[in-house]
Parts: C-alpha cells; sequence; structure tokens
C-alpha cells in the first residue's frame, strides 16, 4: 500500500487520541513504518530523529533484538496467565522482583497495570483505603498540579490539571484539588501579578505555600495525599526551582500527607537515575510506573507501593477488589524484565547522568541565544526551549500557535520534537550518541530559524 492508501483508511475509519479529527481529515497522517536506534522512518523513505522516544518511552531506542527475542520466547513459554485469585507466573515475580530491587529502599512492594492511566487509578483508590483502614475515612482529598497529565482514565484525567481535558470530561471524581505548578518561566517570570525582582527560588516557595494555603483550605484532616511528577513532563518539561520539592516536602511532612510522585515519564533513566524521585531526594509513598518500564515495546504500568502503605494494605485490609485482566501480563513482563536487565548491563542510567545528560545541557544551553527563545533547560534527557516574541521580548500571543509553527517545520526537517503551547520539548532515547544529540540541537536550530523567517513573511 502507499502512503495515499493509508492515508485514505486512516481518514476513513481511524479516531486518532488527541487529535483534531476533522483536520486530520484535511491533512492527512503521517504514516511511520519503521523505527532503528533514535530513528523512525515514514513511508516516503524519510529518516527522522525521534527527539520525543515516541511518547517519552522508547527509553532503549528502536530495534533492540533482545526485546524481540524475550517477548517470542515467553509468548510460546505462556503467553498470557492472570495474577488474580492466588495464581501468578515467573515474569511477574521475576519484574516484580527487579523493581523493588531499582526502587528506594523503603519500596518493597509493585501492584502492575496495563497502563500509566490505570496506575493512577490504582493510586487513587489506594490512598483513600490506606487511610479508611489507619481509621481516617474522611481523608479523602487529593491534591495534584494545574496543568499536569496523569492519564485519561476519568481517574487519570481528574487527578491531572488539564483545563480543556476537564472541560471534555463530564463530571470529574470528586475530591481533587489543583495547586498552580512550579514553571517558573511562565507563572514567575512572565506569569499575572510578577513583580520585579523576584527569582526562581522564591517562587518556588511560593509554589509550595500555595500547596500549605490549599491543605488548610481543605481542611488538613481531610487530606489524603499530594501528586506530582518530579519534573512535570506534558505539562511542559517544568523542571522546578531547587526550593520547590524541599519546601513541598516539609509541608508534606508537617500535615501526615502521602506523596504520590507519578514517575511515568521521569522513571527508569530519563532524569539520569532510576526514578525521577532520587534525584530530588523525595521518598515517595506510591511511585505510579509505565512507559520506559519496557521502552515501551509492550504495554505495561505499575504501582511501587512503600512499605507505610503496602504494610497497612497487607496486614489490615482484607482482599483488595481491584485489578485488571493485564495486570503484570506475562509477555509484557518479560519484555519489561529484559529491558531493565539490559539498562542495567549497560549501564543506561549512569551514562545518562554523567555523560549524555551534561553533554546535552550544554548543546541545548546555546540555543538560549537563538532571537526567538527566552529560555533553555534541560536535566538528564528531558529538555525545553521557551519561545518569545525577539520583537517584544515578551510570549506570543497564544492564538499565533507559534510553538505548533516550529514542530510541525521541525518535523518537516527530520526531528520530532513536541509543543505544549509556544513550549518546545524533547525526550529523545536514552541510547543516543554525542553525534545525535549534535544533530538533534542543529535540527532544532534549523527549526527555529525557519519559524523566525515565517513570522517574518
Ligand atoms: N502519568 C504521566 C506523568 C504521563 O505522562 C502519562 C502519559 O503520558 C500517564 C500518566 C498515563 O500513562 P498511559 O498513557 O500509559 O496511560
Amino acid at each position: 500500500m502507499q502512503t495515499s492508501d493509508y492515508q485514505r483508511l486512516d481518514r476513513a475509519h481511524h479516531l486518532h487520541p488527541f487529535t483534531d479529527f476533522k483536520a486530520l481529515g484535511e491533512e492527512g497522517s503521517r504514516i511511520i513504518e519503521r523505527g532503528e536506534g533514535v530513528y523512525i522512518i515514514d513511508s516516503e523513505g524519510n529518516r527522522i530523529l525521534d527527539g520525543m522516544a515516541g511518547l517519552w518511552c522508547v527509553n532503549l531506542g528502536y530495534g533492540r533484538e533482545e526485546l524481540v527475542e524475550a517477548a517470542t520466547a515467553q509468548m510460546r513459554q505462556l503467553p498470557y496467565y492472570n495474577n488474580f485469585f492466588k495464581t501468578t507466573h515467573p515474569p511477574a515475580v521475576k519484574l516484580a522482583e527487579t523493581l523493588c530491587r531499582l526502587a528506594p529502599p523503603h519500596i518493597n512492594r509493585v501492584f502492575f497495570t496495563g497502563s500509566g492511566s490505570e496506575a493512577n487509578d490504582t493510586v487513587l483508590r489506594m490512598v483513600r483505603r490506606y487511610w479508611a483502614l489507619k481509621g481516617q475515612p474522611e481523608k479523602q482529598w487529593v491534591i495534584g498540579r494545574e496543568n499536569a497529565y496523569h492519564g485519561s482514565t476519568v481517574a487519570g484525567l481528574s487527578l491531572g490539571g488539564m483545563a480543556p481535558m476537564h472541560e471534555q470530561g463530564g463530571p470529574l471524581v470528586p475530591k481533587i484539588a489543583h495547586v498552580r505548578q512550579p514553571w517558573w518561566f511562565g507563572e514567575g517570570r512572565f506569569g499575572e501579578g510578577r513583580s520585579e525582582g523576584q527569582d526562581p527560588e522564591t517562587f518556588g516557595r511560593e509554589c509550595a505555600a500555595a500547596l500549605e494555603a490549599k491543605i488548610l483550605e481543605l481542611g488538613e484532616e481531610n487530606v489524603a495525599a499530594f501528586i506530582a511528577e518530579p519534573v512535570q513532563g506534558a505539562g511542559g518539561a517544568i523542571i522546578p526551582p531547587a526550593s520547590y520539592w524541599p519546601a513541598v516536602k516539609a509541608v508534606l511532612a508537617k500535615y501526615d500527607i502521602l506523596l504520590v510522585a507519578d514517575e511515568v515519564i521521569c522513571g527508569f533513566g530519563r532524569l539520569g537515575e532510576w526514578f525521577g524521585s532520587v534525584h530530588y531526594g523525595l521518598e515517595p509513598d506510591l511511585m505510579p510506573i509505565a512507559k520506559g518500564l519496557s521502552s515501551g515495546y509492550l504495554p505495561i504500568g505499575g504501582v511501587l507501593v512503600g512499605d507505610r502503605v503496602a504494610d497497612t494494605l497487607i496486614e489490615e485490609g482484607g482482599e483488595f477488589f481491584h485489578g485488571f485482566t493485564y495486570s503484570g501480563h506475562p509477555t509484557c513482563a518479560a519484555v519489561a524484565q529484559r529491558n531493565l536487565e539490559l539498562m542495567e548491563a549497560e549501564g543506561v542510567v549512569e551514562r545518562v547522568r554523567d555523560d549524555l545528560g551534561p553533554y546535552l545541557a550544554q548543546r541545548w544551553q546555546a540555543l538560549a541565544k537563538h532571537p526567538l527563545v527566552g529560555e533553555a533547560r534541560s536535566l538528564g534527557l528531558i529538555g525545553a526551549l521557551e519561545l518569545i516574541d525577539p520583537a517584544t521580548g515578551e510570549r506570543f500571543d497564544k492564538a499565533l500557535a507559534v510553538g505548533n509553527l516550529c514542530r510541525d517545520l521541525c518535523f518537516a526537517s527530520g526531528l520530532v520534537m513536541r509543543s505544549v503551547g509556544d513550549t518546545m520539548i524533547i525526550s529523545p532515547p536514552l541510547v543516543i550518541s554525542h553525534a545525535e544529540i549534535d544533530e538533534l540541537v542543529d535540527k532544532a536550530r534549523a527549526a527555529l530559524d525557519a519559524t523566525l523567517a515565517r513570522l517574518a513573511d
């Protein structure tokens, strides 16, 4: 079949996630046929550097035969069985042990799911159940952050703070509140009511103070948990000021509120540690995981459960009426296990921390001098560029959709970057080489130049 055949059938029958169906009908989809290392290859034979690792997940890159072999061997042996009702199978047990070995010491249990969204549904049930078992059933409120993404199930979108999703979502799950995100560029430096001379660290502490104010507004006796990503991914690769997490930790400790660190993006090496929480010295009670767990080769997620919650659920909880047909799916678990083994054997995480992260940071920072860029930031292998209008030094009018223009020009020049408003994001495979980082930065610069030229037209 040719590109146009795929596009015709796609238009006729396929409803894509997060897509304006009508616009897709006019333009037609890009058809991606193959992947090799950090590249994807489309149906016209174009090689495109995947600066987003798919959806922040193809950590080991494309085309790893070892993962194909792990899936094939497990499918021959036992393609599917469940973990319900006191049964299990070797891949789930091995993966549980591996995950708990890699996780911080206070985490020794995992509950498997099929995705990150299901992991966050599980989180919501677990935190409310935990407090009920502890004799504090009124502790039901969960506080998330504005503009956060925690999944597309009703619980996931309720925990998340994306206004357009809330508007389309119908009635949301009750007793979930949101506080501001620690996005210095957009809400500090260019925020409403910004004050002259305010600095990122003061702003970080203000965000933690906003959390405390929300806890007091809801009543500290009613708040069960706070959920946040160590670095907010889909919200715009928001790397918090250094003051933020220590101040948030202190607030949570003061009111005895559980911390849920959503590690769906930050986990498995993205920030140069096995978990983003380790980078920030957090000790979360619960860590939802997915994506990089299997390098995206097969769908699998889970919740890593700290001893405090796990011991209560186990000792006092009786049966937990919760689970998914594909919780700990053997083929997915075998692939995830192999993925983690390869990451360990190849020192992928250490390499991100000691070599690739610093190298990207230095190359990426050079883009801050581009007239269209107001800020360039990165940590490990996640990064963002904030676009500004060179004529005014201010942010662009949102309606101009400059970020989307830049993203499309980027794709045309052979690089996938994502735009969230006017924030351009990268999150490449963790096996990217120095030469490929150079290529990524050069292509990003070319896309910025092309965007500038278009704006001048
Ligand atoms: N949590 C975070 C931080 C995510 O970025 C995502 C997906 O992008 C999810 C949860 C949901 O994961 P999934 O798409 O596997 O359901």
